[in-house]
């Protein structure tokens, strides 16, 4: 299957969607997580009490930043692409769906994605883990090899292939992961021009 020929499409949020402005390093500080762990992994491991806390913590500061999300270059001309030819569009996201929804109406998208085909950390195991696209391919009716994701991490695409869809990565101006990724574009705006039919 050639990229231009998928109607299925799941997009990564913060870093893909987004200008990424997590300072992931500064939230370990805060939450007192070692540099090499995992976050959600982290807090997951934790006492109840204390990870409910430290989740509310991480909630507060990361509604700060989707309330003031700036889009990636050319992300919003590629979704409205997307969503006006028709295809289904989720997203797939380690960061809460409240927040997912924020984010997606600053940066004006809001209304190119189902509120179902949002989902956060709290509707499916946290990527790598392929839960998400999976739910999202049952929901849609598809096989996971019809859909592609698309992210700016190895995460976005660790968790495509454990899915079997296909994978895009974007916002690097290298592909440090070239076994991971199917295709690679610059921005979104680049990958939009891979999706115009050739002259
Ligand atoms: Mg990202």
């Amino acid at each position: 299957m050639s990229l231009t020929e998928v109607k299925h499409w799941v997009f990564d949020m913060d870093g893909t969607l987004t200008v990424a402005v997590h300072d992931f390093a500064a939230i370990r500080v805060a939450l007192e997580i070692p540099p090499e762990d995992d976050i959600l992994t982290h807090l997951a491991a934790l006492p109840k009490e204390v990870a409910a806390a430290k989740h509310a913590w991480l909630l507060e500061h990361e509604r700060e930043l989707a309330l003031e999300s700036v889009a990636a270059e050319g992300a919003v001309e590629l979704v409205r692409e997307l969503a006006g030819r028709g295809y289904r569009l989720g997203i797939l996201t380690r960061n809460a769906r409240e927040l997912a929804h924020i984010t997606l109406d600053a940066i004006g998208l809001a209304d190119c994605f189902a509120m179902e085909d949002v989902l956060g950390r709290d509707d499916a195991q946290p990527k790598p883990d392929p839960d998400g696209l999976l739910k999202l391919a049952a929901a849609w009716d598809v096989s996971p090899s019809e859909m592609v994701m698309v992210g700016d991490y190895r995460f976005d695409l660790d968790c495509g292939r454990a899915a079997g869809t296909r994978t895009v990565l974007v916002n690097l101006p290298e592909n440090p992961w070239p076994e991971l990724a199917d295709w690679h574009a610059e921005d979104c705006a680049a990958l939009r021009q891979m999706l115009q039919p050739r002259q």
